[in-house]
């Protein structure tokens, strides 16, 4: 067997095993055809069959209401950043976005392109480090949509709430943090997914659109940005990204047998808390980057004492087989990705690092 490391990649990032193994499996010959998932037409009963069962597993482990249509696109969240506004933003209408960190910044740079923006929020005074209570939210009367993301990856600050928009279609970024815990559909009206996280692997985007949006989308629009004709074709108005899908389907069977979303709020919860105490007790040798009480429990950001100590953390956790450690570029320090495959004993394996490393180093 291949040595596996502790991947902490922030995404890609860590597929479950026993997922990986069973596309491993079935590599040559998916469900006994003879053929692997990649060799076979988009159109074939076989992928029909795929592409049902990817999407009734979504609609199983998140209980995804039966008004909520599930599209698979390509180009990930950041096409997503630009299709909303496209969608459902004129040049004469307004949205608001709340702005607590790097992917709502990307957000808001295309949607800015097509209509008035009002940022309703915004936290770069205070370094991306808080989230809104719901009561600081004022929305534009008329707004077309509140935008916001629910976990921001890069800053590991996640909304411990969900948006209530008060009668404005509420569009959320859950990237990073879809399938962690269970959802509350009635606040949404579009919920939209890169998969590389805990969905599955990259090149896919999995978008979940209230059905009554698709009819406030105007005629005219480029047919592959367009939700309704999207829709209208099942996700399959052109290719789609075959092997991704597939493999969602699995992580979705994965995901019951692990007892679904609740029982990996749970897991989570516990992995982060690990993680969080090492840094609570280090005695400011290691600083969370999130005010505590909107950390992750997905993306752990923290930093040492200075950016050299950050570096020659990341390269001797590499070393010892703790991968994907070191912060995205645009913030620095180190940060760990601690998905729903990511297992528990990676967490206490860097915890130990941590600490002998702190006593090292310090
Ligand atoms: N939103 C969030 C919250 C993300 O974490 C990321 C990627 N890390 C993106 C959007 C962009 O995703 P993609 O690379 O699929 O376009």
């Amino acid at each position: 067997m291949t040595n596996r490391v502790y991947n902490f990649s922030a995404g890609p990032a860590a597929i479950p095993l026993p997922v990986l193994e069973r596309a491993q499996a079935e590599m040559l010959s998916v469900n006994g055809i003879g053929m692997s998932v990649m060799e076979i037409s988009h159109r074939s009963a076989h992928f029909e069959g795929i592409l049902a069962g990817a999407e009734q597993g979504l609609r199983d482990v998140l209980n995804v209401p039966d008004n909520f249509r599930i599209l698979f696109l390509q180009g990930g969240a950041s096409l997503q950043f630009s299709m909303i506004p496209i969608n459902f933003l004129a040049p004469d209408q307004t949205a608001d976005y709340v702005i607590t960190g790097f992917w709502g910044r990307k957000a808001l740079a295309e949607a800015r392109r097509c209509g008035n923006i009002n940022v309703i929020y915004n936290s770069a005074e205070g370094g991306y480090k808080s989230t809104p209570q719901q009561g600081e939210l004022n929305f534009t009367k008329d707004a077309r949509y509140v935008h916001y993301v629910a976990n921001e990856t890069i800053e590991g600050v996640e909304f411990q709430y969900d948006i209530d928009g008060g009668g404005i279609p509420v569009v959320c970024d859950m990237s990073s943090n879809i399938l962690s815990k269970p959802i509350d559909w009635n606040n949404y009206a579009l919920i939209y997914n890169g998969a590389q996280k805990n969905i599955g692997p990259s090149g896919v985007a999995v978008v979940f659109i209230r059905e009554d949006m698709l009819e406030r989308i105007p005629t005219g629009l480029h047919s592959l940005l367009d939700y309704r004709n999207i829709a209208a074709n099942d996700s399959m108005a052109n290719t789609p990204n075959t092997w991704a899908i597939y493999m969602i389907g699995l992580v979705c069977d994965w995901l019951k047998e692990q007892g679904g979303v609740t029982a990996m709020q749970t897991r989570n919860a516990e992995k982060a808390a690990v993680l969080y105490n090492a840094i609570d007790t280090s005695d400011g040798y290691f600083t969370g980057h999130a005010d505590r009480s909107v950390r992750s429990m997905m993306n752990v950001s923290f930093h040492l004492p200075n950016a050299e100590l950050d570096e020659k953390f990341c390269s001797q956790a590499e070393s010892n087989g703790l991968d994907g450690l070191r912060g995205h570029r645009s913030l620095g320090g180190v940060r760990a990705s601690i998905y729903n495959a990511f297992p528990r004993e990676g967490v206490t394996a860097l915890v130990d690092f941590m600490q002998d490393f702190s006593q090292k180093n310090g």
